[in-house]
């Protein structure tokens, strides 16, 4: 339940919750629901009721055992902010962060309501990095949602992008991360599209990643944008600077 991550803008993910129920198109292709019901037939134990939502509170403290400063990913097979997800669960998880100043959490949720109704009853370390998904514009609302937070990083995962965004509310907003869906079922994305995020980030001077393109087959289609790879993101906690840090091989 603690697995080195392949993906791109971060180390590994940390999963005390898993299972998830959809919410809107982002959730369509769900790679966390394919992955949790192969799990499943594999025999995973973790994931013996599929992608049904399950807690496991003997992972929360999980992260107290890691040493060494690692950049985490929480909830990559659920949502944090499931409405089944009991207010005391997700304060623990926080208090736990909050003991690891060394580490970098990022959090993500299309859950924004839930977010912004409980943000005050939680404690945030400047290690806890909190983010929104906005797949399209008819979820910009997330945003707004996210900076009524107290979080002191905030972030944008414009991912599966699969309709132009329009004009992006940045304000308040520290990264953005945008890719393309990926996997047999993949929705297209624009170039324009892409290229209007980063547009939009370079005049807000706001840090730029840019995953992958994405299609049936990521591989081929890299995540060059302008012959150059983008990957910026904040300074960790565990860096002092603004220096811009590669985690990924790419
Ligand atoms: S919120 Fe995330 S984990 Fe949950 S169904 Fe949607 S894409 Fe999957």
């Amino acid at each position: 339940m603690a697995t080195n991550s392949k993906i791109e803008w971060t180390q590994m993910t940390w999963n005390p919750v898993t299972g998830c129920t959809k919410v809107s198109q982002g959730c369509k292709n769900c790679y966390a629901e394919r992955m949790a019901k192969r799990l499943q037939r594999m025999g995973s134990a973790r994931y013996a009721h599929g992608f049904t939502l399950t807690l496991h509170s003997d992972l929360v403290e999980l992260p107290l055992r890691w040493k060494q400063p690692r950049v985490i990913f929480v909830n990559s097979m659920s949502d944090l902010f499931h409405e089944e997800v009991p207010l005391q669960f997700i304060q623990r998880a926080f208090e736990v962060m909050g003991r690891c100043p060394h580490h970098t959490f990022q959090i993500l949720t299309k859950r924004s309501e839930r977010l912004r109704d409980i943000a005050l009853q939680l404690t945030w370390a400047p290690n806890i990095w909190m983010g929104v998904s906005v797949e399209d514009s008819s979820v910009l609302s997330r945003i707004y949602d996210l900076v009524l937070t107290p979080a002191h990083v905030r972030f944008l995962s414009v991912e599966p992008l699969i309709g132009p965004i329009g004009n992006l509310p940045l304000n308040g907003i520290d990264w953005v991360i945008v890719g393309g869906e990926s996997g047999p079922r993949a929705r297209p994305m624009e170039q324009e599209w892409v290229e209007s995020i980063h547009e939009q980030c370079e005049q807000a001077r706001v840090h730029f990643f840019f995953k992958q393109w994405g299609g049936k087959r990521k591989d081929l289609t890299g995540r060059l944008l302008h012959g150059r790879t983008y990957d910026e993101m904040p300074p960790l906690a565990h860096q002092s600077g603004g220096q811009t840090l590669k985690l990924c091989g790419a």
